[in-house]
C-alpha cells in the first residue's frame, strides 16, 4: 500500500460515513409521520404532538445542513493538504516536539471550534428557544465555553504531553503505558467527577428532608442499597430538559437529580427513576462498562501502535516530517469503522442494561411510575415517539419508549 492508496482509503471512510448517517437520517425522517403506537397514544396532546413533530423536522434539517457543510470543509481540507500547513505553521514557533505537537492541536481545535461557534449559538439560542427549552442566558454560555477550553487545554494537553513522553521513551512498548494511564485518569474521573467537576458548571446541593428524601431512603434501605448522598443539581440553569444520573464508587458513589426532574415528575416517579438507576448499580453495569471501555481503547491503542512508526500514515496527509501527531491524526481518521463497530456494539449491550434495569425498578418497586415517568420525560422533551428501528440500531443507546413499555408490560424477566 502506498501514500496515495491510504489518502483515498481515507477519504472514502468519510465519504461511507457521511452517506451511510444521511441515509439513517432520512430513514428515520419518513418515519416521523407515521401513527403513534396505541401505548403512546396519551403522552402528547395533539397540539404538542404537532409541535413535536415541528421540533424533529427542524433538527433534521438543521443537522443536515451542518453536517454536510462540515463534511465539504473536511474533504477540502484533506485536498488542499491542510495538516501539512498546520504543521508547517506549528513548527514556525517550536522545535520541541511536545510543544509541536501541542500547537498543532491547539491551531486545529481552535479553527474547529470557531467553524461550529456559529451552529452551537443557532441551536441554543434559535432552536432550542424556539422550542421553549432554552434557559441558558448568554452570560452562561459565553462562561461555559470559557471553562470547558480551559479543562480542554489543561487536562487534554497534559494527557498529550504525558502519551508522547511514553512514546519517547517506551518507544513501541509505548502502548501498555498509556493505557495503564488512561485506565487510571477515567477512574479517577469517574470517582471524583461530581467533585471535581460538576462544581466548574453547577450547583450542586443535597436534597433536603422532607417527603421526597423519605421515600428514597425507603426504597434504598429495601433493597440494601446505602446511599447518604442524594444530590440536587441545577439543570434549569441550561435547559427546562430533565434527568438523573449515578456516578462514582465506594465511599464516593452518589445519585444526582436534575431540579427540573423534580419539578416535573410526581415523587413516586422520581422514587422509580431512582429505581432504575440503582438497578444498574446492582446489576454491575457500571463494572461491564468500565471492563468493556478498557479492553476497546487498549485494542485501539495496540493497533495504533504497530502503525504510529509508519511514515505512510504522514506521506498520505502530505506531511514530508513524519510525527507523532500527524500519525494519531491519520490513525483517527483511518479507525472509524472500527469505532463505528465498536459503537454498535456498546449501544447493543447498553439498551440491553436498560431493559435490565426496567426490570429491576419493576421488581423491586413498581413498574407504573416508572412508565409514567418516563412518559413525562419524553412529552417535556418533545422526544421522538416513533424512531426508525434501523436508526435506533446504530445510534440509540437507550431502547425506544415503545419498546421499554412494551418490555415492561410483558412477563419477560431481563
Ligand atoms: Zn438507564
Amino acid at each position: 500500500m502506498n501514500a496515495t492508496s491510504i489518502f483515498y482509503l481515507i477519504i472514502g471512510i468519510l465519504v461511507v460515513d457521511f452517506l451511510l448517517e444521511r441515509f439513517l437520517g432520512l430513514l428515520n425522517y419518513t418515519w416521523y409521520s407515521k401513527a403513534i403506537p396505541k401505548e403512546l397514544s396519551d403522552v402528547y396532546e395533539p397540539k404538542e404532538y404537532k409541535k413535536s413533530q415541528e421540533y424533529k423536522k427542524i433538527n433534521f434539517r438543521f443537522s443536515l445542513i451542518s453536517s454536510t457543510l462540515s463534511f465539504l470543509v473536511i474533504i477540502l481540507f484533506l485536498h488542499f493538504k491542510g495538516f501539512a500547513l498546520v504543521d508547517q505553521i506549528a513548527r514556525g514557533f517550536a522545535t520541541d516536539q511536545i510543544l509541536v505537537a501541542l500547537l498543532f492541536f491547539g491551531i486545529i481545535m481552535l479553527a474547529s471550534e470557531l467553524a461550529s461557534l456559529p451552529f452551537s449559538i443557532y441551536s441554543t439560542f434559535v432552536i432550542e428557544e424556539q422550542f421553549g427549552f432554552n434557559t441558558t442566558t448568554l452570560k452562561t454560555f459565553i462562561l461555559d465555553k470559557i471553562k470547558s477550553y480551559i479543562l480542554t487545554a489543561l487536562l487534554g494537553g497534559g494527557i498529550l504531553s504525558l502519551i508522547i513522553l511514553c512514546y519517547n521513551w517506551a518507544g513501541a512498548h509505548f502502548w501498555w503505558y498509556v493505557w495503564v494511564l488512561i485506565l487510571m485518569t477515567s477512574l479517577f474521573m469517574n470517582m471524583f467527577y461530581a467533585k471535581l467537576f460538576v462544581p466548574i458548571f453547577n450547583k450542586q446541593t443535597p436534597l433536603e428532608e422532607g417527603d421526597l428524601k423519605n421515600k428514597i431512603s425507603e426504597y434504598a434501605a429495601s433493597v440494601g442499597f446505602h446511599i447518604n448522598k442524594v444530590f440536587v443539581i441545577d439543570g434549569s440553569k441550561r435547559s427546562t430538559k430533565a434527568n438523573a444520573y449515578f456516578s462514582g464508587f465506594g465511599s464516593e458513589k452518589r445519585i444526582t437529580l436534575y431540579d427540573t426532574l423534580i419539578e416535573q415528575l410526581t415523587e413516586e416517579e422520581i422514587v422509580a427513576v431512582l429505581a432504575h438507576e440503582v438497578g444498574h448499580y446492582k446489576r454491575n453495569h457500571i463494572i461491564y462498562n468500565l471492563i468493556l471501555g478498557t479492553l476497546t481503547t487498549g485494542f485501539t491503542l495496540w493497533l495504533f501502535s504497530l502503525v504510529v512508526n509508519n511514515s505512510l500514515l504522514s506521506q498520505a496527509l502530505g506531511v514530508s516530517i513524519p510525527s507523532f501527531h500527524i500519525g494519531l491524526v491519520a490513525f483517527g481518521l483511518l479507525y472509524a469503522p472500527i469505532s463505528r463497530l465498536t459503537g454498535i456494539v456498546m449501544n447493543l449491550l447498553s439498551r440491553k442494561f436498560e431493559y435490565q434495569a426496567d426490570y429491576y425498578a419493576k421488581a423491586t418497586y413498581k413498574k407504573e411510575p416508572l412508565i409514567s415517568g418516563l412518559k413525562a420525560l419524553s412529552k417535556t422533551s418533545l422526544s421522538n415517539l416513533t424512531p426508525h428501528p434501523a436508526y435506533i440500531w446504530f445510534h440509540y443507546s437507550h431502547p425506544s419508549l415503545q419498546q421499554r413499555i412494551t418490555a415492561m408490560n410483558s412477563t419477560t424477566v431481563y
